[in-house]
């Protein structure tokens, strides 16, 4: 594989060179199918996770299109992504900043928790590309600063977050206000019924490409399950941080007081930490994600949603210090780890009110992942019983947390792609759907 191979999918000169610079040698999987159908003007269906180059995949033939003629006058937005979160806007807005150095076209990421006034600035002197999380965009629209009624491109990335987060109606908002001529590129992890049914709305022919790395991304990562007590997980994580030297390890919480907690916790054990959040200002989440990525900080604590999209070179251990209630952040977590041919660990604590998460991970994965019952604090109690049911435990003991009555529904719901449901969106831990969404459309 050489860069003939980027050539052959039909990209400029100038983008040749612009993936040279950044060192890429040959297109990956998500690239080479979807830049071809995308520079013919079709519509692309992505079914991708970060980490696979799907940026690269939509960014470079946008920029490529959009280069072939340039608009007299005043520039306007033709190309419009919508992104879940402020940090994985951030890391797209970064891209196109790499990919297009040597292109005449301005773009710029706007997002909330932060003072409009540059980004009403920077839409004032015209824009080219915009990169937006739904709710600053929908606000700044509404305040009259940005017109998307001239968008040529219209990106919809990491769509089943989007849903998860509650984006839907913000989404429907947005295509309401776009021209009808334009292409369109949906991508997503997952591909539950409520995406391809969103992704039916409003693509047009699209070409459907399917790269979802379950067994590709689980296959190269060690991982191991753990059974314990929910009072011994600290200990046993404490222990192993310890014991393997861990460098740049990701923990997982499911929620935001969780991982405000252990990181006070693995503090009071001699642990360098920092978490990332929700509930932070972007500030801190900024130099929380700095100071984890240049090695200053060893141990970074995160909620899912939080670290969605977050890519930092090298991680070697991935812990799940709760399990995800939906099988699929499990794969979307281990995925930080072994990135780019590196080999890394994934560990998994399971304690006894968890084990029907990890029927429902087990099922998605279509493999057992190893016991490691060889730590002191080894509980048998919490092994799934033959034949358990994936999802939540009804009657879970010891600290199990009924939340509220609607617990046979959530028992249903970590099926295959079972994201569509706010419930299931443990990692903010927050029951209530109501609040659940207001609070993360601020993310
Ligand atoms: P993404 O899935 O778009 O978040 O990309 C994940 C990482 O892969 C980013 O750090 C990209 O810079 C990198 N990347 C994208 N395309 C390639 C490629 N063809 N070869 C090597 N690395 C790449």
């Amino acid at each position: 594989m050489n860069m003939s191979d980027f050539q052959s999918l039909g990209l400029s000169k100038k983008l040749l060179q612009a993936v040279k610079n950044e060192g890429y040698t040959s297109p990956t999987p998500v690239q080479e199918q979807s830049i071809p159908p995308l520079l013919a003007g079709r519509d692309v269906l992505g079914v991708a996770q970060t980490g696979t180059g799907k940026t690269a995949a939509f960014a470079l033939p946008v920029l490529q299109v959009m280069s072939r003629s340039r608009p007299q006058g005043k520039r306007f937005i033709r190309a419009l992504v919508l992104s879940p979160t402020r940090e994985l806007a951030a890391q797209i807005d970064e891209r196109f900043s790499a990919y297009s150095e040597h292109l005449d076209i301005r773009h710029r990421v706007i997002f909330g928790g932060v003072s409009q006034n540059p980004q009403v600035r920077a839409l004032q002197r015209g824009l080219d590309i915009l990169i937006a999380t739904p709710g600053r965009l929908l606000d700044l629209i509404g305040q009259g600063h940005i017109d998307i009624t001239k968008v040529e491109f219209f990106v919809l990335d990491e769509a089943d977050r989007m849903l998860d987060m509650g984006f839907i109606r913000d989404i429907q908002k947005v295509l309401k206000l776009l021209p009808q001529r334009r292409q369109n590129l949906l991508f997503s992890a997952t591909m539950p019924t409520s995406i391809s049914n969103l992704a039916g709305s409003f693509l047009k022919d699209a070409v459907m490409v399917d790269v979802s790395p379950k067994e590709l991304t689980v296959e190269k990562i060690e991982q191991k399950i753990m059974f314990t007590r929910k009072s011994d997980k600290r200990t046993l994580l404490v222990k192993i941080i310890k014991e393997e030297r861990v460098s740049k390890g990701l923990i997982f919480t499911r929620t935001k007081h969780g991982a405000n907690r252990l990181v006070k916790q693995l503090d009071q054990s001699g642990i360098d930490a920092v978490a990332i959040h929700g509930n932070k200002s972007q500030g801190a989440r900024t130099k929380a994600l700095a100071s984890f990525k240049k090695g200053n900080v060893p141990i970074l604590v995160a909620t899912d949603i939080a670290s969605r999209g977050i890519d930092v070179e090298g991680i070697t251990h991935v812990f799940n210090y709760d399990l995800p209630n939906e099988p699929e952040s499990y794969v979307h977590r281990i995925g930080r780890t072994a990135r780019a041919g590196r080999s890394g660990i994934a560990y998994a604590f399971c304690d006894d009110t968890e084990s029907g998460y990890l029927v429902g991970i087990q099922q998605l994965i279509g493999k057992d992942i190893p016991v490691d019952d060889s730590h002191q604090f080894h509980y048998a109690g919490a092994i799934p019983k033959p034949g358990q049911k994936p999802g939540k435990i009804k009657d879970g003991k010891g600290g199990g947390r009924p939340r509220n009555r609607n617990r046979n529904k959530s028992r249903q719901g970590p099926k295959r792609g079972g994201n569509q449901s706010n419930q299931g969106n443990s990692n903010q831990g927050q029951p209530r759907r109501r609040n659940n969404q207001s609070r993360q459309k601020r993310q």
